[in-house]
């Protein structure tokens, strides 16, 4: 029997402002436990929530990014429930009338396909604190800094198939808000989550089955495994005659499985209602227009202005454009070295990313500066070294050795060009191996690379490997 999966994801990011979203108080990472919270986020009695402007133009951008309707007029709801880490009793979020409503987003899959997303909604709410088992024996903290701090949780249509989808589309969004400067996406700090929803049914029905929603999960690859191990279990319930229950799972990541937290009868009912301590949020047209107007040149503009204008593949596109910071200094190396965009590609995505990959940093943390990277490119393009010894040349500068032409003087790297010189040593190293010669003469073609990679030796790797090809074709032509 054919199943489908359908998967809809909630996604949390934290947006970065300097204050929370209903007190002044700051949202900074990493202070000492409950250093960070004012009466307002204690949720001492008669303390009086204020809306930090600075949260609405956020998600008002993201909602104008994804081409989804901004409301109007939206309205914060409380949602009661009782927990330890939630003072006040119950949390300031939207429910009915959401500040942002109904879009799409176009999601990039792996094998450079496109697919589109539907957006329900985004709307803003406050954190809750967090308890603390780990430091206290039979006991448990709370630290409340968190408490209050401003989160957009958008959540999407049930439009996704498979877990590299909704992979895919939880990589889009988290690209988005970044370009967008709305969040920092930090995965291991928690600022940017989500919970998965998971249902499957047999191939061709019309209806959904049953879902299960997977709490928490902070990282692409939690995400992956988490909704295939879901996906199994699921099936094998139907297969063996049983029923998926609606109920809330958790992830864990060391057994890799996902087990139930609370089933639909035992949720809580949240009771929403508006809460009388905030207006209304009413938005102007005049202030919805100035959010426009600083929006940035988005992921899929830049996408696609990188293959109509550097005739970038649709892969290589993405990758440069997975961050701001990337494809700005892409474009730099380019407008340096006044072209050779698929050069400059080539070495961006590959021996720069394999740097950074190694030494844990990112691209704004780069040893090698898109000057620097471009004035060694140049001397690739002006035949100074050759495209292997520029690998050299590269690891040089990235350890901090200097510019490429230092390094290229000091070491003495230049690319030996002259017919003559390297003629000369094809003629040693012709008459150093009569055997090869004799063989290659007599019909075996294969031991030209022998040849070539006896002269490279020879001039230590600075023979322009064009010259040695063609100069050695003629020679051993005889
Ligand atoms: P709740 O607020 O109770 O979690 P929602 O109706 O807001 O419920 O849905 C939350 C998420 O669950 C949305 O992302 C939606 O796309 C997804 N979803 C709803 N039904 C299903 C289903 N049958 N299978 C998978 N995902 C679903
Ligand atoms: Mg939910």
């Amino acid at each position: 029997m054919e199943w489908e999966t359908v998967i809809g994801l909630e996604i949390h990011a934290q947006l970065n402002t300097v204050s929370k979203i209903f007190s002044g108080a700051s949202t900074a990472y990493g202070a000492e436990p409950n250093t960070q919270a004012c009466l307002v986020d204690l949720g001492y009695p008669g303390q009086l929530p204020v809306l930090n402007g600075e949260a609405v133009a956020k998600a008002v951008k993201f909602g104008l990014a994804t081409g989804s309707k901004v409301a109007r007029r939206s309205v914060f709801a409380r949602k009661n429930y009782f927990y330890p880490d939630l003072p006040k009793g119950y949390q300031i979020s939207q429910f009915e009338l959401p500040i942002v409503q109904e879009g799409k987003i176009e999601v990039v899959l792996e094998d450079g396909s496109t697919m589109l997303v539907g957006l329900t909604r985004a709307h803003l709410e406050e954190d809750a604190g967090k308890s603390l088992h780990e430091d206290f024996k039979g006991k448990t903290g709370v630290d409340l800094n968190r408490a209050g701090t401003p989160l957009l949780e958008i959540v999407s249509e049930p439009d996704m198939r498979n877990a590299k989808q909704a992979v895919a589309y939880m990589k889009t969004i988290h690209t988005l808000v970044r370009y967008l400067d709305i969040s920092d996406g930090n995965m291991q700090e928690g600022s940017f989550r989500c919970d998965a929803n998971v249902s499957v049914r047999r191939k061709g029905s019309e209806t959904f089955g049953t879902r299960s929603e997977i709490k928490n999960l902070n990282s692409f690859r939690f995400v992956e495994r988490a909704i295939n191990f879901e996906v199994e279990r699921q099936i094998d319930i139907l297969e063996s005659g049983g029923k998926v229950v609606q109920e809330t799972r958790l992830y864990d990541s060391v057994k890799d499985e996902t087990r139930s937290m609370r089933s639909k009868e035992e949720a809580n009912d949240y009771r929403y209602f508006p809460d009388p301590d905030l207006l209304p949020v009413v938005l102007e047209e005049g202030y919805i227009e100035d959010i426009a107007a600083t929006l940035p040149e988005l992921p899929a503009q830049k996408r696609a202005r990188f293959i109509g204008d550097f005739g970038l593949s649709a892969y290589d596109a993405g990758v440069l454009t997975a961050s701001r910071e990337l494809g700005d200094y892409y474009e730099h190396v380019v407008e340096r070295l006044g072209g050779e965009a698929k050069l400059a590609s080539n070495w961006v995505t590959g021996e720069l990313a394999g740097a950074l990959n190694r030494a844990g940093l990112d691209i704004s943390q780069s040893a090698v500066g898109p000057q620097a990277l471009a004035d060694m490119l140049g001397r690739v393009v002006d035949n100074t070294i050759s495209g292997k010894i520029a690998k050299d040349v590269f690891e040089a500068m990235w350890s901090g050795e200097g510019t490429a032409d230092e390094i290229i003087d000091a070491r003495g790297l230049k690319q030996i060009t002259d017919t003559s010189a390297i003629e000369s040593v094809i003629d040693q190293v012709m008459a150093a191996s009569p055997g090869q010669l004799a063989d290659y003469r007599s019909g075996k073609d294969k031991l030209f690379g022998y040849f070539v990679g006896q002269v490279m030796k020879a001039t230590q790797g600075k023979a322009n490997p064009a010259q040695v090809n063609e100069l050695l074709r003629q020679k051993l032509a005889g």
